[in-house]
């Protein structure tokens, strides 16, 4: 039997084919008719079948609900109506005893839309709280930050097909031939069929997306903005910009255009470390081919300026109408499989349903009125960061973790892990009983996972694509959205007998009809659509009531989502990164994706054949740097930043620049042992990392 599904791994959002015998899946290929992959699949989408083996879920899953009463004692084996009575139990009496925003829900970009839904309303319609985070503020909340900042909606505006129009393509922060490997071979197949493509590579160290640019610009750790200045300053002074299309559809550009006077050729080229003839060559290429698009990433999102390099880099497209084409416009790379279906339920601390802002009344009042409840608390949740720094403070006693792994995801493994014991209950909802946040749990929850998993995502493009199961899920698993509508009934028996259910849910279908609903009239409006239709075929967004098909691209006709239909300049300037390289510090870690594991590994970290890429940890460094500290390769180093030390090997690599390391992201404590400043022990590559944060994404 052959079932039609997602790949669960990257924004691309390949559409697999998963085949199955006696209730089990026993291979995957890429779907030929998916408009993300037209039948493509990268290593890790291809050995789908493999990390889902029978093997692998007896080792690897967790296949029943475990509890303990107290902390030291070991998790006993619980059915669910007591693991879920326990919960809301917990839960009701830490919201009656502290108040509701004494209570945190940190979710996932991994997650269905559906789940995501109902999550959002259980913490902001229930337990009246916005303390509901997700690791997509981890991944894409900069991108949002930077999309409302500018063209006032958080929508990318250009598609996969761009890829083949454009003229120019200006990838900045991103190693897509690793990250995204099946967009990545459609710019490889648009280079062949148009030879003349120019490919710009912004990115400090020479990945296999920079080795393939016509020109890499190698710059500086965090200095984007200044480049990204620098270009405008260029094309300025060479008449490179529109300024006709910049009266019509813009706002903002005087003021720019001052603050962009000082970014001179030669400042820029100070500062992020690059030649002064290059930041000219890229400017007019960007400028002067007739399509431009830029494809972007963790290298802007996830950093203290995220904001700032998104609007920045959006700015260039603006000055140059390089937007509303096809081939044009700024295209941010979702890194999970649904950052964008969690934006659109508005499952994070500061959004509310289908792209509300929680800070507007009138939003808010939509959205009670859309779940009939009183109201939406107004107070802005604690964001990722946020949440475990106050559980670590003693704010948030409850803590609710779905689909993610931040004992080794998150920045600052200290604070996390501080939060994670001082917390009076964690329930940890998780697929796989490997990883490390399990340890931490008071209560598990067994989640089903890809291959068992019935919803929607929606990938970078804005295409909505069905995820269906192919078998039953492992052991006594639940689905991620009928956990939290079980746990949710219970709860609202407790804080509020008596009333109708706010969750009347029987199938992922109801709670998709309902997140269709709250869409209506929205800039992401899908009330056009049903699951019969996604049946069909994946849809892009937004697509109303009455539309024959979803949009390629938005703002074809010159008009934004802004009051005065004008997209605006931000006046957004280069700040020095939060922690420099100085004399105790001589290096700047760079960490990032390997090719073939995805983020903490719990899944692609069963399968042998993914560790021959890369099999174990190493940092790089540039050659020169250890000849002058007189290192060897494979020699053991201590690396240590503010917050702990680890012991890696090193490895000689000139795809790394002087002064800096790369380190892959994936290596949790299970590779990498190492120590906190506190001398306790702790491990993996963010026990360095820092939790320092972009102040308008809080990315
Ligand atoms: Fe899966 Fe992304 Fe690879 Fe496609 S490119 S197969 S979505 S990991």
């Amino acid at each position: 039997m052959t079932t039609r599904s997602t790949c669960p791994y990257c924004g691309v959002g390949c559409g697999v084919l998963i085949d199955t015998e006696d209730g089990r899946i026993t291979n995957v290929r890429g779907d030929p008719e998916h408009p993300a992959n037209f039948g493509r699949l990268c290593t890790k989408g291809s050995t789908l079948h493999l990390t889902a083996s029978q093997a692998i879920t007896q080792h690897a899953r967790l296949l029943h609900p475990q509890l303990r009463s107290t902390r030291g004692e070991a998790l006993r084996r619980v059915g669910w109506d007591e693991a879920l009575d326990h919960a809301a139990q917990q839960f009701a009496s830490t919201v009656r005893e502290h108040g509701p925003d004494a209570v945190g829900f940190y979710v996932s970009g991994q997650l269905l839309t559906e789940d995501y839904y109902v999550f959002n309303k259980l913490a902001k319609g229930l337990v009246g709280t916005n303390n509901i985070d997700t690791n997509s503020r981890l991944c894409m909340s900069s991108a949002v930050a930077g999309y409302k900042l500018t063209l006032g909606a958080d929508a990318p505006p250009a598609c996969y097909e761009d890829v083949r129009h454009a003229d120019c393509l200006f990838i900045a922060g991103s190693n897509a031939a690793w990250a995204h490997p099946v967009l990545f071979r459609r710019i490889e197949d648009a280079r062949a069929e148009r030879p003349g493509m120019k490919v710009i590579v912004c990115d400090p160290r020479r990945t296999a997306t920079a080795e393939s640019a016509d020109l890499h610009l190698p710059l500086q750790p965090g200095t984007d903005v200044m480049l990204f200045n620098g270009l405008l300053h260029i094309m300025l002074w060479e008449g490179w910009t529109r300024p006709d299309w910049i009266a019509r559809h813009t706002s903002g550009f005087e003021a720019l255009k001052a603050r962009v006077r000082e970014c001179t050729p030669e400042a820029v080229a100070r500062v992020c470390g690059l030649r002064q003839e290059d930041l000219v060559t890229a400017a007019r290429w960007f400028a002067t081919s007739p399509a431009t698009l830029s494809l972007y990433c963790q290298g802007l999102n996830q950093s203290t300026s995220g904001t700032a390099k998104n609007a920045a880099l959006i700015n260039l497209h603006l000055a140059t109408a390089q937007i509303g084409r096809p081939g044009a416009g700024p295209f941010s790379l979702t890194g999970q499989p649904n950052a964008m279906g969690g934006r659109e339920v508005g499952g994070l601390a500061n959004l509310l349903s289908a792209h509300r802002d929680l800070a507007n009344p009138t939003h808010r009042a939509e959205v009670a009125a859309l779940w009939g409840v009183p109201c939406v608390p107004e107070r802005p949740g604690r964001t990722a960061v946020e949440m475990f720094q106050a559980a670590a403070d003693g704010e948030i006693k409850a803590l609710w973790i779905a689909c993610t792994n931040p004992a080794q995801s998150m920045p600052d493994q200290a604070t996390v892990r501080r939060a994670l014991e001082r917390a009076e209950f964690v329930v940890v909802q998780e697929a796989f009983a490997t990883t490390a946040t399990c340890e931490f749990a008071d209560l598990l929850l067994p989640a089903s996972t890809w291959g068992e998993k019935d919803g929607t995502v929606t990938n970078s493009e804005r295409r909505i694509s069905r995820v269906r199961p192919a078998v039953a899920a492992a052991g006594e698993a639940r689905h991620d959205w009928r956990i939290a509508v079980d746990f949710a009934q219970r709860l609202e028996a407790a804080l509020r007998p008596g009333a109708a259910t706010l969750f009347p849910y029987a199938t992922p279908e109801s709670i998709w009809m309902e997140h269709r609903e709250s869409t209506r009239g929205r800039d992401l409006d899908i009330t056009g659509l049903s699951y019969a239709r996604l049946d069909e075929a994946p849809q892009q967004w937004p697509l109303p009531e009455g539309a024959r098909e979803g949009r390629a691209r938005l703002y074809e006709d010159g008009v934004f989502p802004t009051a005065d239909g004008r997209a605006r300049f931000a006046d957004v300037g280069y700040k020095p990164l939060a922690e420099a390289r100085e004399s105790r510090y001589p290096f700047s870690l760079i960490t990032g994706r390997l090719r073939d594991q995805w983020h903490g590994m719990s899944r692609t970290g069963t399968l042998g054949r993914l560790f021959g890429h890369v099999p174990e940890p190493v940092v790089q460094l540039h050659p020169q740097d250890m000849e002058r500290r007189g290192w060897k390769d494979g020699e053991l180093l201590q690396l240590t930043s503010r917050r702990a030390s680890v012991i890696v090997p090193v490895a000689a690599s000139d795809s790394v620049g002087l002064s800096q390391a790369f380190m892959g992201m994936h290596w949790g404590s299970e590779f990498l042992g190492g120590m906190g400043q506190d001398g306790r022990p702790i491990a993996g590559v963010n026990a360095l990392t820092t939790s320092d944060h972009c102040p308008g994404s809080k990315q």
